[in-house]
Formats: structure tokens, C-alpha cells, sequence
């Protein structure tokens, strides 16, 4: 579908226009009639498929076509998860606001409070926020959601998962007009427990999901090394990230502390990197993105600070260094490389401990990947055996004597046997074997 078929007004079709775009992408097509209509929706598409334009693009529609529902108000909110993916949106805001007399702004933590607050005295017609904050502006009453009619929330999964679903009750709840529309949109919207939420902010929703579950992204291909031990996965790294040329990557970690020695060590392979982490100073993690953005270094090592949204073009490699402890993440980390319809590589690091993590992304997606090995770095490490069902014992006596009387001599375990191939299934319980790799203490951060 074209975008000048869509109706849209034309202010937009020219902002549109200066983005160089034409047709629309398929969730674009798809979710904006849908959104057009105000109707409330729930929408999926893979990563880098264009869903921000696709709930940013009916906004402005409505906010310039129709009257506010009250003067002072904020008429749009879109919220993120965090703070990079919230300075994205509201950059692409400004683009299409250019020229316009409607006003937006950005209230995120970190930032300073007061101004934000002076930014809200000034009635913006939308604001792109990440909900803490937002709910911090709310019981100050700097801003008032009653007349508000757009709340969208990108990445909604993400911000339905605890931790953040109390700052989204409060901001429903604030902005409780019955004409108000709410949109939802993420690569992964079934698969979380989306529903208990989405039945409480959303009214009979129209479902848009682009592709059957988790369609293999076919501008994205998948590699996976097994690894023995944290060494060799460093060496496995070092290989991989200096033998092929690389526009720009990031390398994901479940570690904050973990971000800043791979950055260290990753530097001194020779490629300019930096790291990203939730520990830094505001004003550091923004310096970071935007040299990054602007291509002004190769590597950049992060927590899943970074997994969700951000769309820097040159990104052709996703490195996990370990692997997410929620399957979804790995869609979401892996998805910032192959976007817009270029492709990327995304190599996926598997030792015993990433080993629980990496059957339950296999069961998720669906598939079962296949591991490559580097000369001279091949593992031993081929899997790790599921454990066994507890076994549910008949106790009668007669069970009893019959089991005693089969029971076999009991065998020690083999060290091969602890190792096994992944083709199996049963994912549950796994004995992981001695302590190679360090136990995470500081875990990946994110924005409330
Ligand atoms: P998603 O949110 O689905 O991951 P984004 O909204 O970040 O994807 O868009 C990914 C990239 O695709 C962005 O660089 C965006 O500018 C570009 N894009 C969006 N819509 C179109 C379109 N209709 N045609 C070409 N490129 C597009
Ligand atoms: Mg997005």
C-alpha cells in the first residue's frame, strides 16, 4: 500500500515525503487503517518491520484533523522501556512535527526534573515517555491525562512485565476518557503475558500480527559456537569479531560490569568500542548512543538496554555473549541488526550456563539451531543432559520386592555423560557441571 492511499492529511504525506518513503511496510498497512478508524490495537511484527511509523503517522492524523478533547492536556503519549529507545522515538516525532504548530516533548529519568516540568507548564500536544518519570510528573501534578486520547505503547510487553506495569495502571488510570484509544504494539506481543493487561487498558482490540509466531527472519541469519569455559568463549569472540569486517556490532551481556571489561578487551583487539550500561551517568549513556548512531566507533558491548528498538542502520552484527534469560530478549537483541531490509549476522555464544537459556529460545522460536565450529577453537562442550523425571515410586510391598530385585549395581557417571547432544528435548532441569563461568551479580538494567 502507498502511503498517499492511506488518507492521511497532507502535512503528513510531506513529512513523509522528506523521509523519502513510499509504500508502506506491512504492519504499516495493515495497522493504520485499523488505527485510523480508533480502534483499539494489539499489533506484532518482526523487528525493523516500521512499527513506529506505523502508530506514529495515525497520531499526528488524529491530532491534526480533529479537535482536542481538552485544551490544556496532553492529546498522544507513547511510552518505551527505555531511555535510548525514548530519545529514537521522540527524534522521529520531531521529524514529522517539523513546520508544525504542535508541540512534543521527552520526559525520561535522568534528566532533569524541574525542566521537564517547565517543558509541561507549556501544554504539549505529545509527549514520548518512559513511565517512571511520567508517573513522577503525574503525582507532582505537573500534568494532568484526563483529556488525553492516544496512549500507545511500544514495545508493550516489555512495559507490561513487572517492574513496569504499576507505572502503567497509574498513567490508565489517569487517562481515563472514554474516547480514549489505546495502541500496543512489539516483535513479541503472545508470548508474554500480555493479556491480563491488555484486557484492562485495551477495548476490544483489533489484532494486526505480520507473520505466523516466530517466522525465522530472513534478513537475519542465525550462528551459534559452543563454548567450554569463559576463555574459550573469549577467544571464540575474538575470532569472530576480528575476522570478517564488521560495520558496526553489538555485543550483549547479562552483566553491567561484565559490559565494561568486554569493551576493554575488545579495544584492545583493535576495534574502536564502548560500553552502555544502566550504571552510567545520563548524560554518559547519551554521549555513547549518539557516537555510536553517528558511526564514530565499531563496537559497542551493552545490557538489554540496548536489545529493544534502537535502529541504527549499520549495525550488521549482533554478538550474545550470553544468552538472554527471557527468550523474547533474544528476538529483540538479535533484531538490531537486519532492519529495514538490510542483513545482518547474529552470532549467539552457548557454554553451560547459557545452555537452560538457549534450549528455552529454541523452544520458543520453534527451531532447533545448529552449532559452528572455528578450527583450532572446536568445544567439547556439546550440551548439557536434560535431567532425569523424578520417578514416581509404587511403594506397595509387592512393587517394592520387584524393584530390589532388578535394580542394577549403581555405575558412576562418565564424564562424557554429562556432556550430551542437543537434539534432545526437555529443557526444564539441567545439572549444570562445576563452576567454570562467573555467577552474574548485577544483572541487566532497564528504565522505570
Ligand atoms: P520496528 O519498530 O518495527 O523495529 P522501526 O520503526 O524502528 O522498526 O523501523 C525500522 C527502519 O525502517 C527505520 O529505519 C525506518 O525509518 C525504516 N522504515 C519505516 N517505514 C518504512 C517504509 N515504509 N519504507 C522504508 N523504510 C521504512
Ligand atoms: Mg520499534
Amino acid at each position: 500500500m502507498l502511503f498517499k492511499d492511506f488518507g492521511f492529511d497532507n502535512r503528513i504525506l510531506k513529512s513523509i515525503d522528506h523521509l523519502g518513503f513510499e509504500e508502506a511496510t506491512e504492519i504499516q498497512s495493515r495497522a493504520i487503517p485499523e488505527a485510523l478508524a480508533g480502534r483499539d490495537l494489539l499489533a506484532s511484527s518482526k523487528t525493523g518491520s516500521g512499527k513506529t511509523l506505523a502508530y506514529l503517522l495515525p497520531a499526528l492524523h488524529r491530532v491534526y484533523k480533529t479537535r482536542a478533547l481538552s485544551k490544556r492536556d496532553p492529546r498522544v503519549v507513547v511510552l518505551v522501556p527505555t531511555r535510548e529507545l525514548a530519545k529514537q522515538v521522540y527524534g522521529q516525532l520531531r521529524l514529522l512535527l517539523a513546520g508544525s504548530r504542535y508541540t512534543s516533548i521527552l520526559i525520561q529519568g535522568g534528566e532533569n526534573f524541574n525542566d521537564q516540568h517547565k517543558q509541561l507548564q507549556k501544554d504539549p500536544h505529545f509527549i514520548v515517555a518512559t513511565p517512571g518519570r511520567l508517573v513522577d510528573h503525574l503525582k507532582q501534578r505537573h500534568v494532568f491525562l484526563e483529556g488525553l486520547e492516544l496512549l500507545i505503547l511500544d514495545e508493550a510487553d516489555r512495559m507490561l512485565d513487572l517492574g513496569f506495569a504499576e507505572a502503567v495502571r497509574a498513567i490508565n488510570s489517569a487517562a481515563s476518557h472514554r474516547l480514549r484509544q489505546t495502541l500496543f504494539f512489539s516483535a513479541t506481543l503472545d508470548n508474554t503475558d500480555v493479556s491480563e493487561i491488555a484486557s484492562e487498558l485495551l477495548k476490544e482490540p483489533s489484532r494486526v500480527a505480520i507473520g505466523q509466531g516466530y517466522d525465522e527472519h530472513k534478513d537475519i541469519e542465525q550462528h551459534v559456537y559452543l563454548c567450554d569455559h569463559l576463555d574459550h568463549k573469549q577467544d571464540i569472540l575474538k575470532q569472530l569479531i576480528t575476522g570478517q569486517t564488521i560495520k558496526q556490532a553489538i555485543v550483549f551481556t547479562a552483566t553491567k560490569s561484565d559490559t565494561a571489561r568486554l569493551a576493554e578487551m575488545i579495544e584492545g583487539w583493535g576495534l574502536k568500542t564502548q560500553a552502555l550500561n544502566g550504571n552510567l551517568s545520563q548524560a554518559a549513556r547519551n554521549k555513547v548512543m549518539e557516537s555510536f548512531a553517528k558511526g564514530q566507533f565499531t563496537v559497542l558491548v551493552s545490557t538489554d538496554i540496548a536489545s529493544r528498538g534502537l535502529d541504527i542502520a549499520s549495525v550488521s552484527h549482533v554478538f550474545n555473549f550470553d544468552l538472554p534469560k527471557q527468550a523474547e530478549e533474544f528476538v529483540h537483541r538479535t533484531g538490531r541488526t537486519g532492519r529495514a531490509g538490510f542483513k545482518g549476522d547474529a552470532y549467539s555464544l552457548v557454554g553451560p550456563k547459557d545452555w537452560h537459556n538457549f534450549k528455552a529460545i529454541e523452544a520458543f522460536l520453534q527451531r532447533k539451531f545448529d552449532s559452528d565450529v572455528i578450527e583450532g577453537l572446536e568445544p567439547k562442550f556439546k550440551g548439557l543432559a536434560p535431567a532425569k523425571p523424578a520417578r514416581k515410586f509404587d511403594k506397595t510391598p509387592v512393587a517394592t520386592k520387584a524393584r530390589k530385585a532388578t535394580k542394577k549395581a549403581p555405575r558412576k557417571a562418565s564424564g562424557k555423560e554429562r556432556f550430551h547432544d542437543n537434539k534432545q528435548d526437555g529443557f526444564e532441569a539441567f545439572k549444570l557441571p562445576p563452576k567454570r563461568f562467573p555467577t552474574p551479580t548485577d544483572t541487566g538494567d532497564e528504565d522505570a
